[in-house]
């Protein structure tokens, strides 16, 4: 079915228009006798004008079509679609077209609306078989080739390739040929800004979203990247959508709120930057009050060290001294030792010195004659006391013996003859002394130092008798 025709002389007839589009009558068409030679304008073949149940006009092919012709073959739903396009474009002030081919082939309008103000031109079609995006895309390229807008309608609840092209979907009213009541329920949005979103619009008359379109009161928008989450009308159910019909004054609220949206973003950023900043400030400082503290730490135990050092160099320096003084007072109690035993030595020479001249002056007093006879004095009291002839020793003069004459008993020391007064501490103190007389033995008890019991004289005189003779 379809709502054109060709006449054979006035050309193309609309079924849709009151006069056909050509000032004629329906009547005149319809059931006529003689049958009128009207044809297919898609492809040649015979039709007829034909009334609908509900009285819609349209043409019929007549028997033996061509299966190929696309008139033929679309459906009642997409003709009743393409009907309610054509009354809402008509009521909006504008003329409609049917099946408008162009001239090229290129493309065969549905319903083509063309503004009896300047000509502008925009089809309307109807969409209600399966079509790629490709394919919708494509078709749609070769209007705006030719300068015509198009906006693609379907009855359909579910239309992949709304957000393609221009696109809406259309709930048919009830009954269908109401055409002021049918609705776009799909492909209408506008924003809320308090919301920050898009909103699906679902109650808008198809007449009404028509007459918009045409007045260029909705315009066909791609959605901003970051507003492409539709909320549904109701509810909190959302939808993506990259592209929509929508008021101009939503495409200002969308750029608004993306301008402030994006001031907040910047200010935020600016916030974040600045936050950064400062902490990467205070880390900085942190870095530099640890660097500081590590240097302060360092200086004091390089501080530490060299104080050590100069204490160790002190000490060492207290030790060395101490040494070298301690080298020095022993060297000095060696000197004075050295000294001391020279100084001895020297007492003890004078003192041997003194008793030998002591000494020689001792046995000056006696003449070999006096002691001869003290020698033989002292061998007749051995003879008494041990039946034994003391007789001196070959040590004569010994300084062990006070210089005096030791006398033996065979092997064994009797005694000392007459040993000096001045050398007797060199006497064993419990050794017997034989002098001459009482005199001699006084001058050898003076001294203290031999017991008046060890000392025996026997009462000779000082002086020899044959010089008192
Ligand atoms: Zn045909």
């Amino acid at each position: 079915m379809s709502f054109t025709a060709l006449h054979p002389e006035l050309g193309r007839i609309d079924a849709t228009l009151i006069d056909l589009g050509q000032g004629l009558a329906w009547e005149s068409v319809y059931r006529t006798r003689p049958r009128i030679g009207l044809t297919c304008p898609e492809c040649g073949h015979g039709v007829h004008a034909k009334l609908s149940p509900r009285r819609t006009r349209y043409f019929a092919h007549d028997p033996g079509r061509s299966p190929h012709c696309q008139l033929a073959v679309e459906s009642a739903d997409h003709h009743l679609l393409k009907l309610v396009l054509a009354e809402a474009i008509r009521r909006a002030g504008w003329s409609a077209d049917l099946e408008v081919p162009a001239l090229d082939g290129s493309w065969r309008a549905d319903v083509m609306a063309t503004s009896v103000v300047d000509g502008r031109r925009m089809a309307w079609e109807a969409q209600l078989s399966p079509i790629t995006d490709d394919d919708i895309q494509m078709r749609t390229d070769r209007y705006a080739d030719d300068d015509i807008d198009v906006c693609w309608v379907s009855s359909r609840d579910r239309v992949p390739w709304l957000c393609t092209v221009p696109a809406v979907a259309v709930t048919p009213a009830d009954p269908p040929t109401a055409a002021e009541r049918w609705m776009v329920h799909d492909g209408l949005v506008k924003f809320d800004y308090d919301r920050g979103g898009w909103v699906q619009v679902d109650d808008v008359p198809l007449a009404s979203f028509v007459q918009w379109v045409l007045g260029r009161g909705l315009a066909f928008h791609s959605i901003g990247r970051r507003y492409r989450r539709i909320h549904l009308p109701g509810g909190n159910a959302t939808m993506r959508r990259s592209a929509s019909w929508t008021a101009q004054r939503y495409i200002d609220a969308e750029a608004k709120h993306e301008a402030m949206r994006r001031r907040q973003e910047a200010a935020k950023s600016a916030r974040e930057e600045h936050a950064r900043k400062a902490e990467e400030h205070r880390k900085q400082v942190e870095r530099e009050r640890q660097r500081q503290e590590q240097e302060r730490r360092h200086a004091e135990a390089e501080e530490r060290r060299r104080l050590l050092a100069i204490e160790r160099e002190r000490q060492r320096a207290t030790w060395e001294a101490q040494r070298r003084e301690q080298e020095r007072q022993q060297q000095e109690r060696a000197r004075q030792q050295e000294e001391q035993a020279r100084q001895e030595e020297l007492a003890r020479l004078e003192r041997d010195r003194q008793e030998q001249a002591a000494a020689h002056q001792w046995w000056n007093e006696v003449s070999a004659a006096q002691l001869t006879e003290l020698l033989n004095h002292v061998a007749a009291l051995s003879m008494t006391e041990h039946a034994s002839r003391a007789l001196p020793g070959t040590d004569e003069g010994n300084r062990e013996h006070a210089y005096g004459i030791a006398v033996y008993t065979g092997r064994r020391l009797y005694g000392v003859v007459r040993p000096c007064p001045q050398s007797l501490g060199r006497l064993h103190p419990s050794m017997r002394v034989f002098v001459r007389n009482a005199r001699e033995k006084a001058l050898i008890t003076a001294t203290g130092l031999i017991d008046a019991d060890l000392v025996t004289h026997f009462d000779l005189p000082d002086h020899e008798q044959t010089t008192l003779l």
